[in-house]
C-alpha cells in the first residue's frame, strides 16, 4: 500500500508557516503515520488573531457581491478537486471513501456558495412609526471569529462554520481537530488559490487543553466562537470565554432516538437505520443509536436489520465497496469498547458485533470495530444514555406513542431525531413532543442550508444556518431616523 505524507503547516496572514513543535498524523485504517503538523503556541495563535484583525477592516468594508466573488471562486477549486478531496477526507478520518463521493464534498463547497448567495439577497427590517420617524435594522459584521472543530467530519464542519462567518464580513481564525487537520489545511490552500486576502481566513492547528485551542478562546480580541465537539469541552470553552464576554454558538454531543413504528415498510426502514446508525463508523453526533420499535414488528425488524448489519463491508476505507471504516484513534476505540463490555456486565445481550473484524494487514493494525447491537437493554442503562460515537446501537421495544417518547426523551442530549411511521398525525405529534434540534421524519441526515441547525438541552446553544448564522456572525443595530 502507498502511503502519502502530508506535511501540514499553520496559515497565517496568507502564509503557509511551519512554526512549533510538530506531532504526527495517523491514517486511522492503519495507525501509520501519514504526516505531522505544527501545534501553534501563544506566539502563533496571536499572530494568527492579529492578522485577522488587520484584514477585518478590508473584507468587512468589501461588498457582500465582492465577497461573493471571492468566496464562489474558493468553491469552485472545492468542486473542481473533488477526487483529491475525498480521498483526503479519508486519509484524515478513516471513513469510507463510498461515503466521501456521495455528494459529500458537493455539500462541503454549498456551505459557501449558500452563504455567499444568502449575503447578497438578504435585506434588513425597516419599522415606519405613525409619527413618520423610520426605524431601520442594520447588521453588520462583528470581527474576529475563531471556528473550532472536531474530527468526524472536519471538511464539512470547517466550511459550515467559515461560509456564513465570511460571507457576513468577519475574518476566521480556524483550530481543526487535532486528530484531522489535513483537509482543513488543504482547504486553506485553495481559499488561498481563489485570491481571498490574506488574513480573512487563518489555520492553525494544535490541541485543545493548554494548547492552540484553549489560548484562542481566551484571546481578547476574538469576538465570536462557533464551536462543535463533546458537551464536556463545551462547558469548559463557556467557562473560558465568560472573563471575555464572547459571543458562542456551540453544537455539541448527541444520543438520538430512532422510532420506529409498526405501520412502516420494514426493507425502508432497515436502509435507513443502518445510515443512522453506522454512517461514518457512528461518529457522528446527528446519530441514531438508540432504536426503538413498536413491538408488533420488534422481532421482524431485528432479524432484517441484523442481517443487514453483518452484510456490511468493512475494511480498507479506499475500497468503493467498503460501508464500514476504522474508528480515529486507538484510544477512542478503546473507549467504544469499554462501552460494550458495560452492555455485558448490565445484563443486556450483544447479539451482532462487540469484537474487532479479522482483517488482513496491514488493516489488522487499525481501529476497526464490528457493528455491533446490543439488545435486552434498559432505557437508565449507560449504553442508552451516554454517546458512544462508534458503530453501537442498542434496539429495544416499546408498546405506544407515549412510552416511545418518554424514552427518546429521557436522555440529557437533544440534538436529533428519527422517527418512522406513514402516519403523518403521529408523525406531526412526535415533531411536536420530541426533545431535538432536528427530527428527521421517514429518512435521515437531509437538510436545507436554510433551516436552523443546533442542539437543546446539553446538545448545545444557538442554532446556526440560514438567517440564524446572519444572527449569530452579525452584530444588529437599530437605527431610528427621524422626519425632521
Ligand atoms: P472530539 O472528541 O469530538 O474531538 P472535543 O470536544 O475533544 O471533541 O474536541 C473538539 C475540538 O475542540 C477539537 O478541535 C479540540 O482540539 C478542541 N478542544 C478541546 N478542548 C478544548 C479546550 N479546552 N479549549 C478549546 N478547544 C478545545
Amino acid at each position: 500500500m502507498d502511503y502519502p505524507f502530508f506535511h501540514v503547516s499553520h496559515y497565517i496572514n496568507g502564509q503557509f508557516i511551519d512554526r512549533g513543535p510538530r506531532f504526527d498524523i495517523y491514517y486511522p485504517a492503519t495507525n501509520y503515520v501519514i504526516g505531522s503538523a505544527p501545534e501553534a503556541g501563544a506566539e502563533e495563535v496571536d499572530a494568527a488573531v492579529q492578522a485577522a484583525v488587520r484584514a477585518f477592516g478590508q473584507w468587512s468594508r468589501m461588498s457582500s457581491a465582492e465577497r461573493r466573488v471571492l468566496l464562489k471562486r474558493f468553491a469552485q477549486l472545492i468542486r473542481d478537486h473533488e477526487d483529491e478531496l475525498a480521498a483526503i477526507e479519508t486519509w484524515d478520518v478513516g471513513r469510507p471513501i463510498a461515503e466521501n463521493k456521495a455528494g459529500y464534498i458537493a455539500r462541503i463547497a454549498a456551505n459557501i456558495e449558500f452563504f455567499a448567495d444568502f449575503a447578497v439577497t438578504h435585506g434588513s427590517e425597516a419599522y415606519p412609526m405613525d409619527n413618520g420617524y423610520i426605524n431601520y435594522v442594520l447588521r453588520q459584521p462583528v470581527g474576529v471569529a475563531a471556528l473550532i472543530t472536531p474530527w468526524n467530519i472536519p471538511m464539512l464542519q470547517a466550511t459550515w462554520k467559515m461560509g456564513p462567518a465570511l460571507a457576513f464580513g468577519n475574518t476566521v481564525v480556524l483550530k481543526p481537530a487535532e486528530l484531522t487537520p489535513i483537509g482543513t489545511w488543504r482547504l486553506a490552500q485553495l481559499a488561498h488559490a481563489a485570491g481571498i486576502p490574506p488574513g480573512v481566513i487563518n489555520v492553525i492547528h494544535g490541541f485543545g487543553p493548554d494548547s492552540a485551542g484553549a489560548l484562542l478562546t481566551k484571546h481578547p480580541d476574538v469576538k465570536l466562537i462557533s464551536f462543535t465537539g463533546e458537551t464536556t469541552t463545551g462547558t469548559i470553552i463557556m467557562a473560558a470565554v465568560a472573563p471575555t464576554l464572547k459571543r458562542v454558538s456551540f453544537e455539541l454531543g448527541g444520543k438520538g432516538a430512532n422510532i420506529i413504528f409498526a405501520d412502516v415498510d420494514l426493507e425502508r426502514a432497515v436502509s435507513i437505520s443502518l445510515r443512522s446508525s453506522f454512517f461514518n463508523q457512528g461518529e457522528f453526533c446527528l446519530a441514531g443509536p438508540r432504536i426503538l420499535v413498536q413491538r408488533p414488528v420488534y422481532e421482524a425488524f431485528l432479524s432484517h436489520f441484523r442481517q443487514a448489519a453483518a452484510q456490511l463491508k468493512i475494511g480498507n476505507p479506499f475500497d468503493p465497496d467498503v460501508r464500514v471504516g476504522a474508528l480515529i484513534s486507538r484510544e477512542h476505540f478503546t473507549r467504544v469498547s469499554n462501552y460494550i463490555d458495560l452492555a455485558g456486565t448490565d445484563g443486556a445481550s450483544i447479539i451482532l458485533g462487540g469484537t474487532p473484524p479479522v482483517l488482513p494487514e496491514p488493516f489488522a493494525q487499525g481501529n476497526f470495530l464490528q457493528p455491533t447491537i446490543i439488545i435486552d437493554v434498559k432505557p437508565h442503562d449507560r449504553v442508552c444514555q451516554e454517546e458512544i460515537f462508534g458503530p453501537v446501537v442498542t434496539v429495544a421495544p416499546f408498546d405506544d406513542e407515549e412510552e416511545a417518547v418518554a424514552i427518546a426523551n429521557g436522555v440529557s442530549y437533544g440534538l436529533s431525531a428519527v422517527v418512522q411511521t406513514r402516519d403523518v398525525g403521529r408523525a406531526v405529534r412526535l415533531g411536536s413532543a420530541l426533545e431535538a434540534g432536528t427530527i428527521w421524519v421517514n429518512d435521515f441526515f437531509v437538510r436545507d442550508l436554510r433551516v436552523p441547525f443546533g442542539g437543546m438541552k446539553q446538545s448545545g446553544i444557538g442554532r446556526e444556518g440560514g438567517h440564524y448564522s446572519l444572527e449569530f456572525y452579525t452584530e444588529v443595530k437599530t437605527i431610528c431616523l427621524s422626519n425632521q
